[in-house]
């Protein structure tokens, strides 16, 4: 059989191999000759002649065939006396088969299709040959035949041909849909879902419909390009260099705004200029400024000198550097004789000293005996980002502390508020006002890194300096005689303090904070927005030398090479046990990159339970990446060891530990995307942690991930939905999978979903069915699992909320007697109908909403169904009757009602 596309059909002559009466007879039409098949018994009464063509293989989607014949028929009155039993119709008939039955022939197999008449019938002397098109509906085996029945008729059949229609593939709003084969009258209309083109988005899946006329129609949603990508014909092209889309949109991409650098192709913002700056209050896709001109013709007035007040005043910057939020501040030096201080205190300043809008102001209490020195500064909003750390200095340093101090240019104001900094050492940042710092408690003998940052008073990060090494000395030496009572300044301090590689510390050692409440520290940075990779890795791992790692046993299988425990050996440090991912040769530029893009990631974080770098080998051939061992290995393995042999307090223990990391993790704003029991490492503490952060882990490395359509690779039973559907990727699509390891860790490592199919579960999700509650499992416990499990993610708890409530629990052991209902004797459990026991339906609507069908909640309640129980006695037949036509709906209210009372069932999930 052939398709034809929308209108134009392809011709198919399908061969005829029964012939009852029929023949094959030559003939010469306009000069060229060709066979038809031929039946002209005009004469004889009660003919019934029969050709039967060869089995037509049907193509699965196509019900709706069509058949166009060319033919001749013969005028009755040319023949004479015959012309009494002579017809000009005959007819067209169907019969379908899964099979080839040869040359077997049952007529009555065969159903009319249609009364073929021709619109012009051919005479002695004028030949007519007519084309009619028939309809085939609703075919649904394998194959059919076509067969033509003669009643008494002069006819000669030229062709027939048969074919189907198509909706071409076609790319609409930058989502392809595949070639489709159009609807029959049972399906006028068929959905399609698109894919987005390459480098574009969607938030809702593209769908569009296809006519049986084959014409696409009433497309919904569209895809957009992302973010450095812009439409060009029907795809999405990188922005050219010097221009710039910092959003998935519709909209082109932006040249680069005034004092920006002109990036290569692709770009999402054009960072600024070397010497411009924006303000945390610039829009990242605005120009960036530059630093406003010192303050013009400062004049002093002293009209009022006896009363120790003088008023100053100056013109604005030539130059505001593009920008409209100058303000001004006044510096007061103090002279006697070449001594000057700070005039501190001592004087007032009206309306302030700081922040001034205006270019004037008062200043009174002044000692008429002295010289004074007013210095006025322009700053505007980037002001503070133009701050550079210089010359970073080690002061002092004893066994356990190091003394630092660096300097700052622009220089700091002096009465204005002072410019925090924030240092960065190896696991430890300060934020502090002064630039001198001491840090106690260190390990003797130890190397630290050290980094200072500026930071503006909303904590948006400014200059840095570069990162300096320094040593505390080992103890015992002559330099460690300070002591550790050594206090060196007052002020304001927030120490980010933590873990030390060496020493194990209580979770309470994580953070401290002497003052205000700790905010999100940091934001994760993806490696990938680095030019280059390897200065990524650099930026964010310790590099090792190989000499100092000692390889010990192969532990396991990474996706790049082996895993080995092993020892890592730094001079001057205690040695410690680690796990050691190799790259296995033969590797290339860029699998290296994806390996060592692991510890980029990795060394971002600093957390109880998200496995620890130690640090890499990237200077020599055999990269390698460092991280603490974990002596238990991963937790779905550990667990289905040690079955049955832990409490529920300790499952919820371990369940906090890995809640508390994500909740870090998405903190800064990194979303994992494969949070699964398998990657969480245990140590021997029973300490989880989570682990597998590499960039490529999610396409390749997991052996649970499944290509999806669009060609990417998504470990489905632990994925949300919407993660599934259009990659909408989140910290709530990973407390969806918390919600799964949950599951898994009060199963002691059970498979989600045992042994149903990737495909079997997407469907029973959409359904709203969900995992039953594993044996033992607390009730509490489970309710948790069942929110994380919500469809829409805005309501599903965040990891804050999932911390604090498995806190709570622990807090209170009694919290976790309650069971979540088992039945051992059928593995699904079901939701109770009454409500009264937190089941999830209390009413008619409540379950329509969770099935999506809340549109029906009328017709049950006009139907006068309105408790669950009453639900339960419905039939089909019933559903149909109170107005639920669309097969879908039908299905989906029908199944669930079997979900709610099938005691029997052997379908492992229930609806929630
Ligand atoms: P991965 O490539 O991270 O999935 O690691 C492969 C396997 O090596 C894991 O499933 C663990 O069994 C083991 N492994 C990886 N990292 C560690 C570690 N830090 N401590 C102990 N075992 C580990």
């Amino acid at each position: 059989m052939f398709k034809g596309s929308p209108s134009v059909c392809t011709s198919n002559l399908v061969d005829f191999v029964i012939l009852f009466q029929w023949e094959v007879v030559q003939r010469t039409l306009n000069g060229s000759q060709f066979y038809t098949y031929s039946v002209c018994n005009v004469g004889e009464r009660e003919q019934d002649n029969w050709l039967r063509t060869t089995f037509i293989q049907r193509r699965p989607a196509a019900s709706r065939v069509f058949v166009e014949l060319q033919f001749i028929v013969r005028d009755c009155n040319s023949f004479g006396d015959s012309s009494v039993t002579c017809k000009e119709t005959f007819n067209l008939f169907t019969s379908e088969s899964d099979a080839d039955v040869g040359t077997t022939f049952r007529k009555g197999q065969f159903k009319k299709v249609a009364t073929i008449a021709p619109d012009e019938i051919t005479s002695k002397n004028e030949l007519h040959i007519n084309t009619e098109t028939r309809v085939v509906e609703n075919l649904s085996r394998k194959g059919f035949y076509l067969a033509f029945q003669d009643i008494g008729a002069c006819v000669a059949l030229l062709s027939a041909r048969v074919y189907y229609k198509t909706c071409p593939a076609t790319v609409k709003s930058l989502a392809s849909f595949p070639e489709t084969v159009a609807g029959g009258e049972n399906q006028a209309l068929r959905e399609v879902s698109g894919v987005c083109m390459d480098n574009a988005i969607s938030e809702e899946l593209p769908r569009i419909y296809c006519t049986v006329d084959g014409e696409w129609v009433v497309p919904v949603g569209q895809c957009q390009c992302k973010s450095g990508y812009e439409e060009v014909k029907d795809a999405c092209q990188e922005c050219q260099a010097g221009f710039f889309k910092a959003a998935a949109s519709g909209d082109k991409c932006e040249p680069c705004p005034a004092n920006t650098q002109k990036l290569n192709s692709g770009a999402l913002v054009c960072p600024c200029m070397d010497g411009f700056y924006r303000a945390p209050t610039d829009p990242p896709t605005g120009p960036c400024s530059g630093l406003p001109s010192a303050p013009r013709d400062l004049v002093a007035t002293t009209t009022q000198l006896s009363t120790g007040k003088l008023l100053l005043s100056w013109q604005p910057p030539e130059d505001t550097g593009g920008r409209s939020d100058i303000t001004y501040s006044i510096e007061c030096q103090r002279c006697e004789g070449v001594v000057c201080q700070s005039c501190g205190e001592k004087i007032r300043y009206e309306p302030a000293s700081t922040g001034l809008t205006d270019t004037k102001v008062s200043v009174s209490e002044l000692d008429a005996h002295l010289n004074y020195t007013f210095t006025v500064e322009a700053h505007s909003g980037v002001s503070l980002f133009a701050s550079q750390i210089t010359s970073m200095r080690l002061v002092e340093r004893t066994s356990t502390s190091l003394s630092l101090s660096w300097d700052v240019f622009p220089r700091p104001r002096v009465q204005s508020r002072p410019i925090r900094y924030e240092l960065t050492y190896r696991k430890k940042v300060r934020r502090i006002y002064k630039n001198f710092v001491q840090i106690s408690k260190l390990a003797p003998g130890t190397a630290y890194l050290f980094r200072v940052q500026a930071l503006s008073s909303d904590g948006t990060p400014g200059g840095s300096s570069m990162e300096e090494q320094f040593e505390t000395s080992l103890e015992g030496t002559e330099e460690d005689h300070r002591g550790k009572s050594f206090t060196c300044f007052t002020g304001f301090i927030i120490i980010y303090r933590k873990r030390n590689s060496h020493t194990r510390q209580g979770p309470e050692d994580t953070y401290f904070s002497s003052s205000e409440q700790l905010k999100p520290l940091k934001t994760y940075v993806d490696p990938h927005t680095y030019e280059d990779p390897n200065t990524a890795v650099l930026k964010f791992a310790t590099e090792i030398h190989p000499s100092h790692i000692t390889k010990q046993k192969v532990i396991g299988a990474g996706e790049f090479g082996e895993v080995y425990r092993g020892i890592l050996k730094v001079p001057g440090r205690k040695e410690v046990a680690v796990a050691i991912k190799t790259l296995k040769p033969g590797y290339s530029e860029k699998q290296r990159q994806d390996f060592l893009s692991e510890a980029s990631i990795m060394g971002q974080f600093s957390h109880q339970n998200i496995i620890r770098l130690e640090g890499v080998v990237t200077k020599f051939k055999h990269a390698m990446i460092v991280t603490e061992y974990m002596e238990n290995g991963a937790l779905d393995r550990y667990l289905r060891d040690h079955d049955g042999e832990f409490a529920s307090f300790q499952l919820v223990g371990m369940l906090r530990g890995i809640a508390a990391g994500m909740k870090y993790l998405s903190d800064m704003s990194y979303v994992h995307r494969d949070l699964a029991a398998r990657n969480i490492l245990v140590n021997n503490t029973l300490e989880c942690k989570v682990s597998d952060f590499g960039l490529s882990r999610v396409l390749e490395d997991d052996p649970e991930g499944t290509y999806t359509t669009s060609g990417g690779k998504i470990p489905i039973r632990w994925t949300a939905p919407e993660a599934i559907a259009y990659r909408k990727f989140t910290s709530a699509s990973d407390v969806w999978s918390f919600g799964i390891v949950m599951w898994e860790v009060m199963a002691f490592g059970e498979r989600p979903y045992w042994d149903m199919s990737n495909h079997e579960v997407m469907k029973a999700i959409n359904e709203a069915f969900r995992l039953p509650a594993p044996m033992d499992c607390p009730s509490a416990v489970y309710q948790l699992m069942l929110q994380c499990w919500l469809q829409d993610r805005s309501k599903r708890p965040r990891f804050g909320d999932i911390v604090n409530l498995l806190d709570k629990l622990l807090r209170s052991p009694d919290s976790l007697k309650t069971i979540a209902d088992f039945d051992p004797r059928v593995s699904i459990r079901l939701p109770s109908t009454s409500g009264s026991d937190g089941s999830p339906f209390r009413s008619v609507s409540e379950w329509l909403e969770s099935i999506k069908m809340s549109q029906y909640s009328e017709n049950f309640t006009c139907a006068g169904v309105v408790t669950m129980d009453q639900v339960l006695q419905m039939k089909n037949e019933d559903i149909k009757n109170i107005g639920v036509r669309l097969p879908g709906h039908l299905k989906r209210i029908a199944y669930s009602i079997l979900g709610l009372k099938d005691q029997t069932s052997t379908l492992s999930v229930f609806a929630v």
